[in-house]
């Protein structure tokens, strides 16, 4: 047993990002109130708040992605990717870039969704028993596209010109008797490759099956590329692990793997290609209830993490909350966050006790909402229970803190 004034010692760096708006004003309550009065830890911090983005000129988030690739784990709030709006109301000097889409680039990662599971708050799916996680890749085909309005009769022709002057390659598409559209897509070995080995080891640090799907039988060459590539990856580096790990790669095509997934009772990492990864995500999200409890987590193939939340500032919430306003945001996912990057952290630095304290207060966290105590996303999702009480953020995470302090 522990004295009360013991703190667990965090050993390594986590590298500490912190955002903007609503999330940033929860991200310090859960520091204050869940993790500082129990951790001995020193988080290399570094600030995106929009204003310090634009102070540094976005250097501030370039020397955050190099940090996590320094120490191996990182754990962020969400940020705010600046439009016209933002440019007037942070007077900003430019339109800096997606911090995400930066860290993402220079971690070569890919995100890993998974939904915080609570028994009073069904899944849209009646069979779901176990969270389905989407791994997305997020390079190329329509996102990284070429289109053209055709406007009456005439020749469409795929085209590939190689850069040692060798014979181009010429395909018709279509001959235009009329009006119509064609797009042109892309995708790299290199691309599909990484992706293919952030979820092979994602599934396998997760211990569930890797399902992945593509529509080979119509799309010959490019789909099947996909396919190809994953199946090389993982008979190459992966069967005897997964043997081994006692899990599965399985590859079927995307209309079987819908149908299936429809049935399953859930807990595979689901690998997708970019557009059905849009799409599937945003499906699992609002089936499992609400975006504050889907957590999400950048993989690099070389074996780097990013935790974060998959909700964005919650800007509504923030202009209230500077009225003077009580809001009820849900801190969850930015909880899951921390206990993810705590619980990597431990692994990797063999400190059980940390990785015993991340888990403690995930159950505390869940078994407050199970309580009936709860914030108004959760209220009107939740199974209804005349002990369901709707709190304030605050009184919320004061309601877990409760309970986390009870079980350490
Ligand atoms: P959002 O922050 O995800 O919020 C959209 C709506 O979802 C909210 O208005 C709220 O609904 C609900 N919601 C989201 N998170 C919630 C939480 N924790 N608790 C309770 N309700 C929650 O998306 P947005 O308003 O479109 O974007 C705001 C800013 O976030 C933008 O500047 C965008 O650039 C940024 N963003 C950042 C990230 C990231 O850093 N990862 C991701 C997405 C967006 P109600 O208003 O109905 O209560
Ligand atoms: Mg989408």
């Amino acid at each position: 047993m522990k004295k009360q004034h013991e703190k667990i010692k965090v050993k390594n760096t986590i590298v500490e990002i912190d955002g903007d708006e609503m999330t940033r004003v929860m991200w310090k309550m859960v520091k204050d109130k869940l993790l500082l009065p129990y951790l001995d830890m020193k988080p290399e911090y570094y600030d995106l708040g929009l204003k310090k983005r634009d102070e540094t000129n976005d250097q501030i988030t370039i020397e955050a992605a190099n940090a996590i690739k320094k120490h191996g784990v990182g754990v962020k709030c969400a940020t705010i990717t600046p439009n016209k709006d933002r440019i007037k109301e942070y007077n900003l000097k430019k339109e800096w870039p997606s911090p995400n889409g930066t860290i993402r680039a220079i971690l070569d990662g890919t995100v890993f969704r998974s939904p915080i599971l609570t028994k009073n708050i069904m899944p849209g799916v009646r069979n779901w028993k176990k969270p389905i996680q989407i791994g997305r890749h997020a390079y190329g085909d329509v996102y990284k596209n070429q289109e053209i309005r055709v406007p009456g009769p005439g020749k469409g022709e795929l085209m590939f010109t190689p850069s040692d002057g060798g014979q181009p390659i010429k395909l018709t598409i279509q001959d235009f008797k009329g009006p119509g559209i064609i797009q042109g897509i892309h995708n790299t070995d290199k691309s599909i490759g990484s992706f293919a080995k952030a979820c092979f080891t994602y599934a396998l640090d997760q211990k569930v099956d890797l399902w992945f799907a593509t529509k080979d039988t119509i799309s010959k060459t490019y789909d099947a590329r996909f396919r190809q590539i994953f199946q090389e990856e993982f008979e190459n580096n992966w069967k005897k692990k997964y043997e081994d790990a006692g899990i599965e790669y399985f590859f079927t095509l995307i209309d079987d793997a819908v149908a299936r997934i429809m049935k399953s009772e859930g807990g595979m990492l689901w690998a997708c290609k970019n557009y059905d990864g849009d799409v599937m995500s945003d499906m699992l999200g609002s089936a499992y209830g609400s975006l504050a409890m889907m957590t999400s987590v950048l993989v690099s193939p070389e074996g780097f993490f990013e935790y974060e939340a998959a909700h964005g500032t919650v800007q509504k919430h923030y202009y209230k909350y500077l009225k003077g306003e009580k809001t009820s945001s849900n801190p969850m996912a930015l909880i899951f966050a921390w206990t993810g990057a705590l619980k990597k952290r431990g692994e990797l630095d063999n400190t059980p006790d940390v990785v015993e304290f991340a888990k403690k207060l995930e159950e505390a966290s869940i078994e407050t909402v199970e309580g009936g105590i709860m914030t108004g996303d959760l209220m009107k999702v939740a199974t209804p229970n005349p002990k369901n009480k709707q709190v304030y953020t605050e009184e919320f995470i004061d309601a877990i803190a409760d309970r986390l302090k009870k079980k350490l």
